[in-house]
């Protein structure tokens, strides 16, 4: 029986996952891609069509009220739901779903538009209304999270018997040419970035400021890089999911450009989420920003260069100490040829047509809320390999470790 797939969110997420669903539309069936404005919807409809010959139809939502939600899954009568609009959505669209039945995935845990708090409770919170509709919601199927997390179980299933360390490392290497962007949605990436950093060791988490921690990575087919420790969501599924586990750290590469117009903007008060008056209105200093930095969607026919993200793994298999390191490379342009995004939103949003296809196929389906490590690899991961993000495994030196400066 034909499906109907909903996609919310027109941004450069939505605009892979378009694309992907169209390429895939045996599985896919009517696809609907809706989004508070709707002229974004229509371009990337038109450009899916002009590529892929597949239509796609468009809605305009304002994701932020359940009840629009609840009326648009209604009027096209969705099987599921792919949110890849902004993290403050994540709960009116897990609720329109719980009112509704409708399946559920997205790609970032919710946050609270008011406080910088990167957290998966509420999410969690609603697995009992999840199970009670009978429906499932999988949390965190872009890439990290998501194909990270995959590649810790796919590491656990095939390569060891227990895993102690995790370090997830994400590098782009891209050139956009602007002396100053954010590769995805610049008000949720800074205020990430400038979170307080925190990782998880010996059973509690420890905090550092914002860039404390620094190691200098040779990521394969990219070269040595600055990266630098930063709080990251899936961290706290996986503390929460593999057992065994001593420490998990969370990287990311930041040139020295992008860090130096960051402590600028900070300093003058440009990052700031909480209201000022100016002018007798009411403006919040980070979403003035964003109206002035370039749309990360319009970044793609720019952007050159590759990305490489993957987790290096410490521990044991058969009693002997062991090292794996699973990566997947990435390159900007070969991405914007293939789907008109650059490689960021490339690879959140390959692993988001993958993960709903899995459920709409039941290969993946059990009712409630869950992270995608929850469930077995080995299908993902081939899916990964043969949908555009081939990945690779490498054993390294047993005890090897990350040589981190202050
Ligand atoms: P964009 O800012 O490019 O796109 C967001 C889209 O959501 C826009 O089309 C925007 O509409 C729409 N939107 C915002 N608010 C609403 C609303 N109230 N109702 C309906 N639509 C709304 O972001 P990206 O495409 O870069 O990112 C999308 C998601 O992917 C984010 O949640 C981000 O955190 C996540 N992400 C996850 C990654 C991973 O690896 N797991 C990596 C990168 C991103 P409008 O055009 O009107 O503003």
């Amino acid at each position: 029986m034909s499906k109907n797939t909903l996609i919310i969110g027109a941004g450069g997420v939505g605009n892979v996952v378009a694309f992907k669903c169209a390429m895939n539309a045996d599985t896919f069936g009517n696809i609907t891609l809706a989004s508070r404005t709707l002229s974004k919807c229509r371009e990337i409809a038109d450009n899916v069509q002009k590529r892929t010959g597949v239509k796609i139809a468009t809605a305009q939502v304002d994701a932020d009220d359940t009840q629009e939600v609840v009326e648009l899954i209604r009027g096209c009568e969705a099987d599921i739901v792919i949110n890849v609009a902004l993290p403050y959505q994540d709960l009116t669209i897990m609720d329109a779903c719980i009112a509704t039945g409708t399946d559920y995935l997205d790609t970032a845990n919710y946050e609270h538009p008011d406080t910088a708090k990167f957290e998966y409770k509420e999410q969690w919170a609603r697995d009992e209304a999840f199970r009670k509709a009978g429906i499932m919601g999988l949390l965190g199927s872009g890439f990290d999270p998501g194909v990270t997390n995959l590649f810790v179980a796919y590491g656990l299933k095939h390569y060891f018997d227990e895993i102690h360390y995790i370090d997830i490392l994400d590098c782009n290497a891209g050139d956009h040419g602007y002396p100053f962007a954010t590769n995805f949605n610049p008000e949720i990436n800074i205020r990430e970035v400038n979170s307080k950093g925190r990782y998880w060791e010996d059973g509690e988490w420890k905090e550092t400021e914002a860039m404390e921690i620094k190691m200098v990575w040779d990521y394969p087919e990219v070269g040595p890089k600055d990266s630098y420790l930063l709080y990251h969501e899936e961290e706290e599924s996986l503390v929460k999911n593999i057992p065994h586990l001593k420490r998990i750290r969370f990287w990311m590469t930041f040139s020295q450009s992008y860090l130096t117009h960051l402590k600028v903007l900070d300093n003058v008060g440009m990052t700031r989420i909480d209201p000022v008056e100016v002018d007798g209105c009411e403006v919040v200093p980070l979403h003035l920003l964003k109206a002035l930095l370039p749309d990360p969607a319009s970044l793609g026919p720019r952007t050159k260069g590759k990305t490489n993200i993957g987790v290096f793994l410490r521990g044991v298999k058969d009693g002997a100490e062991k090292t794996v390191y699973i990566y997947q490379v990435s390159e900007h342009e070969k991405c914007y040829e293939e789907v008109m995004s650059q490689a960021v939103s490339y690879t959140t949003g390959v692993p988001a047509m993958i993960g709903a296809k899995l459920m709409l196929e039941r290969v993946w389906y059990e009712n409630g809320v869950h992270n995608i490590e929850e469930f077995d690899p080995d299908p993902f991961m081939k899916e990964l390999a043969s949908q555009g993000l081939p990945w690779k495994v490498m054993e390294l030196e047993p005890g090897e470790t990350l040589e981190v400066s202050g």
